[in-house]
């Protein structure tokens, strides 16, 4: 069955009039379970992470300064949300959602955090609403177990996936694929394995056949043994950060595509949210598709 994690603990309440859609965090269960996507049973509740296993992908300093609610008030600001204790605590059960969906993707060949793909934080830094990088970490926990060897993560958010990449710059056991808008945050890019950078307005057509081709190449010349797909929808036309021009067909059909290549390949595969800032129910359906999508190819 499709184990998705959920915590209420994802829902931060945060000043009036912010930017960020936290919202969603709670409205997209609800919804998936309302029209019967998903039931109470596939959801599990992580508990927030252990402190170990932090420091195995972020700098002891950074994690302390983090801990400590002692990030400079510049830290804070590149980070976007205001500190507290409750958002720390936010972010350790997050990382751990993506880390036991990590074991329950080898076990049901998929699974999902309704939260997470936090890309853009460094091991040493956060920026763009990320502290603590999910993707990163549950890399660590397959690989220190000795429960994969080669892994792809799959970065398809708008924004590149700058953090995951700096972290594994240096290592090839991470595969780091992003494709992005070339012209949207971050400015300054890391350097991925490997880098799409998408002109403003790319369509469908543009879209897919990319994601398409490449994926196709990856498997086959990597022969990754576990996937990590950042499936951020604000590649949308409607996103109002996003430059691309994808339709919401298009990308729940890139869904389909990265979905699909996974079970035909028989790669276990975790979905990590990812951003979203088209309207609101705009960005739940979205996000819902991913979730629809998985659970017609798999189950
Ligand atoms: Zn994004």
């Amino acid at each position: 069955m499709l184990k998705v994690a959920w915590s209420p603990e994802y829902v931060l309440p945060l000043p009036p009039g912010h930017r960020f859609p936290m919202s969603k965090y709670e409205m997209l269960p609800q919804q998936l379970l309302y029209e019967g996507t998903l039931r109470e049973d596939n959801f599990f509740r992580p508990d927030p992470v252990n402190e170990d296993w932090i420091t195995r992908t972020h700098d002891q300093s950074y994690w302390q300064k983090l801990k400590n609610l002692s990030l400079t008030a510049q830290e804070m600001r590149r980070i976007g949300f205001p500190l507290t204790l409750e958002l720390v605590q936010r972010e350790i059960t997050i990382v751990h959602g993506t880390m036991m969906c990590a074991e329950f993707a080898l076990q049901h060949g998929v699974a999902m955090n309704i939260a997470g793909g936090t890309h853009h934080a460094f091991a040493n830094k956060g920026e763009g609403f990320c502290l603590l990088n999910d993707i990163a970490m549950a890399s660590h926990y397959l690989l220190e177990k000795k429960l994969a060897n080669q892994i792809l993560v799959v970065d398809l958010d708008v924004h590149q996936g700058n953090g995951t990449a700096q972290i594994f710059k240096d290592d090839a056991r991470v595969f780091t694929f992003s494709m992005h808008g070339a012209n949207n945050y971050p400015l300054q890019k890391e350097t991925s394995d490997l880098d799409i950078g998408l002109p403003d307005f790319t369509n469908d057509d543009f879209y897919l056949s990319t994601l398409d081709v490449n994926l196709k190449n990856l498997i086959t010349q990597l022969k990754p043994d576990f996937i990590f797909f950042q499936s951020g929808v604000d590649i949308l036309e409607t996103d109002k950060m996003g430059r691309l021009s994808v339709t919401k067909e298009g990308c729940k059909t890139r869904d389909r595509i990265v979905f699909e290549s996974a079970k035909r390949n028989s790669i276990p595969i975790v979905a990590s949210m990812g951003g979203g800032y088209s309207d609101f129910l705009e960005v739940i359906d979205a996000h819902a598709n991913t979730y629809r999508v998985a659970q017609e190819i798999f189950f």
